[in-house]
């Protein structure tokens, strides 16, 4: 398991949920998506109603499911949690809309992987609160209606291009979420430490920050690690010069890349001369799947600009020789 993937990992959910913040106040960043929420949230209040449906899409590890919590609690109402993979036939969605109070939050996490007859259910109880299910089987088979609370489904996805058109269309707020800045990142560590009662000097705060390809989890992840070097090698405090020592030993560099990312920008240069060359290729020189570059290595790499894709496949820009201070080629 990498120390800067942006995916939750083994038994972190339950470090993760004690980091949580409970409103918008406390919930870092991402002004423009916090905005808008809370003025929907105000005027859903006013009008005593439930709030309309969010959509919330963008890389892992930024605060999705975080923001499903936040809403519910702004709203003063429950949460239900699910995933999309979890819910496999129409009768598991049917028993979770029932069971729902006026105005609860249903939190769907990823639902891009919703199968198609469950979301044809999710329509009519998205758009008028109600379920439509077939009773009985063959000639005596017959259709009710059945009336639901008024809730907000709220749902999250990675990939909202996979997103059938008709379930996007009925979502009433679309809200993406954006990479933090290394400012953000660094007021969500200093929290975090003091959630942990760990002392640590902002310097170190803003190194952590810097490793932390833009993502609060690995954020939260990595200064888990430190804190750890600095509880049995140090005073216990973090100082800037553990927090180095420590990250490097975890084999975090500056940018917040790691052996992998490394061995692929490496792999480019030595083997390719820097490119372009062809992602299958790139795939079978470094032992991986082309799909698995594609969608966890090659992103944080376009994003700072490391990568670029050119119709003849990837190339490194100079940014990489710079980074590895490496002689830029003409
Ligand atoms: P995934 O899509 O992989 O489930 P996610 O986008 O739902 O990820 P969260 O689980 O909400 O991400 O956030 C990961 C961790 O980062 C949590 O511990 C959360 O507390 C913290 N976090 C995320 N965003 C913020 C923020 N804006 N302020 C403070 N902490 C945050």
């Amino acid at each position: 398991e990498r120390m800067v993937s942006a995916e939750v990992q083994q038994e972190e959910e339950s470090l993760e949920n004690q980091l949580r913040p409970q409103f918008l106040t406390q919930y870092i960043g991402q002004e423009k998506v916090k905005n808008n929420l809370k003025v929907f949230i105000e005027a859903a209040k006013i009008r005593n109603e439930a709030l309309d449906h969010v959509l919330l899409y963008g890389p892992p590890g930024l605060g999705k499911t975080t923001l499903a919590t936040i809403i519910a609690h702004e709203m003063n109402v429950q949460i239900r949690t699910t995933s999309g993979p979890a819910i496999e036939r129409p009768g598991d969605l049917a028993a979770i809309l029932t069971a729902l109070e006026p105005g609860d939050v249903l939190f769907i996490d990823e639902i891009h992987r919703l199968n198609r007859v469950v979301e044809e259910v999710l329509y009519p109880a998205m758009e008028d609160f109600c379920l439509d299910i077939v009773i009985g089987k063959g000639p005596t088979a017959r259709s009710v209606r059945l009336d639901l609370p008024p809730f907000t489904l709220v749902g999250a996805t990675t990939r909202a291009g996979l997103l059938s058109s008709p379930l996007r269309d009925r979502f009433g707020v679309l809200s993406r979420l954006e990479y933090y800045t290394n400012d953000e990142l660094r007021n969500i560590v200093t929290r975090t430490a003091e959630v942990y009662q760990v002392e640590i000097e902002d310097q170190a705060s803003i190194e952590i920050a810097r490793r932390s390809r833009g993502t609060p989890r690995i954020a939260n992840r990595l200064l888990r690690r430190v804190r750890d070097f600095a509880q049995v090698k140090g005073t216990g405090t973090i100082d800037v010069e553990l927090a180095v020592n420590a990250l490097e030993r975890l084999q975090v560099d500056p940018l917040g890349l790691d052996h992998i990312d490394h061995k692929l920008l490496k792999g480019i240069i030595d083997k390719f001369r820097g490119g372009p060359v062809g992602l299958d290729t790139i795939a079978a020189t470094i032992g991986e799947e082309s799909h698995t570059i594609e969608d966890v290595y090659e992103p944080y790499l376009l994003q700072i600009g490391f990568l670029q894709r050119t119709p003849r496949g990837r190339m490194v820009t100079y940014k990489v020789y710079e980074h590895f201070k490496m002689e830029v080629p003409e």
